[in-house]
């Protein structure tokens, strides 16, 4: 094993060299759709390491069989690539790791509202800003840099150690389900979430789902013959709104969730309808995100959520005879909960306690996170722990970078411990 303190030269060595990184990767749009270009820099960085690369695509593996998986429509996978590099011990002598960390990032929205342009990282102080900057591309530098520190210092993990970067997290998860699909397991997962130097203890289970209302179109003049559907939408959006007030009170009997106030948190996030100004809108649909009460299988969640809707429409003439429709599209993502007492958290907090002399606090989410899909479904032990930073789906997203350094370091000493080491030339 190394000491912290040649742990901590090797990461200080090449910390100028993963601000770059950093910088670089941030510089990537790598929205839905668009994070080809990124994985390929990704998988030659990796290669260029020595690391043996796997670079795929969604459209290659077969996983809607699998639990966890999302549905999804009007999204082409054929240009979600995925990566996975592969850093094998020749001798198992520790256990093996995966480091998983997610590329895609949420629109950023009006770029005039960005002090500087979200695909142009910029420093100022402690602080590096860009979309993605913070969620979670400083992550993903602090896995990779992580390994590199080891090398720098002269060692390889004694265990193999799988480096993934996926996409979907933000709206499906189908970019993490793949590597468990493609044959990818380990004995621990580590994923460099932004988590404020925090153990994640759990996370929410979230619901996508897009909601198809009709409406008569009628000229505006004579607006008392027709029906709008924007307006409908919204009467629909409104019990939406009261059944989520409903959940809140519900989870307040949750072991580990009641601990956050009001979690429970239901978002129409995406609205489009209607031709004409002049004629009222036949039709609007509503892109929404609610989170689903832990403990809920999740189609007794979609069974009591369409209910939700359907006595909405009751009270509207035109809308009982027409309902809307739901087409759930994106997340269905179950709950999950790192419970307490794993050897895998027993390391990483010791890692921690070693970089920054203090125990570190865990936290709960009242959102999603890859973890579910490592830990939940193919029982591999899968914790978050990241840097500290802000804004991740506003304007002016940073990561702060001596909480990323520290991080680095942190996942450095996890990895030794965990993996053990051995001395490489
Ligand atoms: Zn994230």
């Amino acid at each position: 094993m190394l000491t912290i303190t040649q742990l901590k030269n090797a990461v200080d060595a090449n910390w100028s060299r993963q601000v770059e990184w950093l910088k670089t990767l941030t510089s990537f749009p790598s929205e839905r759709g668009e994070e080809a270009s990124c994985q390929d820099w990704v998988a030659r960085e990796f290669a260029g390491r020595g690391w043996s690369v796997d670079r795929y695509r969604l459209s290659d593996v077969s996983m809607a069989h699998l639990p966890g998986y999302s549905p999804v429509m009007d999204t082409d996978y054929q240009r979600a690539v995925q990566v996975v590099a592969a850093v094998r011990a020749p001798e198992q002598k520790g256990r093996s790791l995966i480091l998983q960390g997610h590329v895609d990032v949420v629109p950023a929205g009006p770029k005039a509202m960005w002090t500087d342009p979200p695909y142009q990282p910029t420093v100022r102080g402690n602080r590096l800003y860009g979309r993605g900057s913070n969620d979670m591309k400083s992550g993903v530098t602090a896995m990779v840099f992580a390994m590199d520190a080891l090398r720098t210092a002269g060692y390889a993990p004694a265990a193999d150690v799988y480096v993934q970067t996926v996409t979907e997290e933000e709206c499906t998860g189908n970019g993490a389900l793949s590597t468990l699909a493609r044959g990818y397991r380990a004995d621990a997962c580590l994923i460099p979430e932004p988590t404020h130097q925090k153990i994640l203890r759990g996370t929410l289970g979230v619901m996508w789902f897009r909601l198809s209302i009709r409406g008569r179109p009628v000229h505006v003049s004579e607006s008392e013959n027709g029906t709008n559907a924007i307006l409908s939408a919204y009467h629909v959006i409104k019990a939406l709104q009261v059944f989520t007030a409903e959940l809140n009170e519900r989870v307040k009997s949750h072991p580990w969730f009641s601990k956050l106030p009001a979690p429970i948190k239901f978002n129409p996030g995406k609205i489009r309808g209607g031709d004409w100004a002049s004629s009222t809108p036949a039709w609007c649909e509503v892109d929404c995100r609610i989170a689903v009460l832990p403990g809920t299988p999740l189609e007794a969640f979609r069974n009591e959520l369409s209910a939700v809707v359907s006595a909405a429409s009751l009270q509207d003439p035109f809308l009982s005879n027409n309902p809307p429709e739901i087409a759930w599209n994106g997340f269905q993502a179950d709950d999950y909960v790192l419970e307490p007492g794993s050897t895998f958290e027993a390391t990483m907090r010791a890692a921690h306690e070693a970089a920054t002399g203090k125990a570190p606090e865990e936290t709960l989410l009242p959102a999603v996170t890859d973890c579910r899909f490592y830990g939940r479904y193919y029982g591999i032990p899968s914790l978050c722990y990241g840097a500290s930073g802000a804004d991740s789906h506003g304007f002016d997203e940073y990561v702060e970078l001596d909480s990323l350094k520290e991080t680095t370091l942190a996942i450095a000493d996890c990895i030794q411990r965990w993996c053990g080491v051995r001395a490489v030339t």
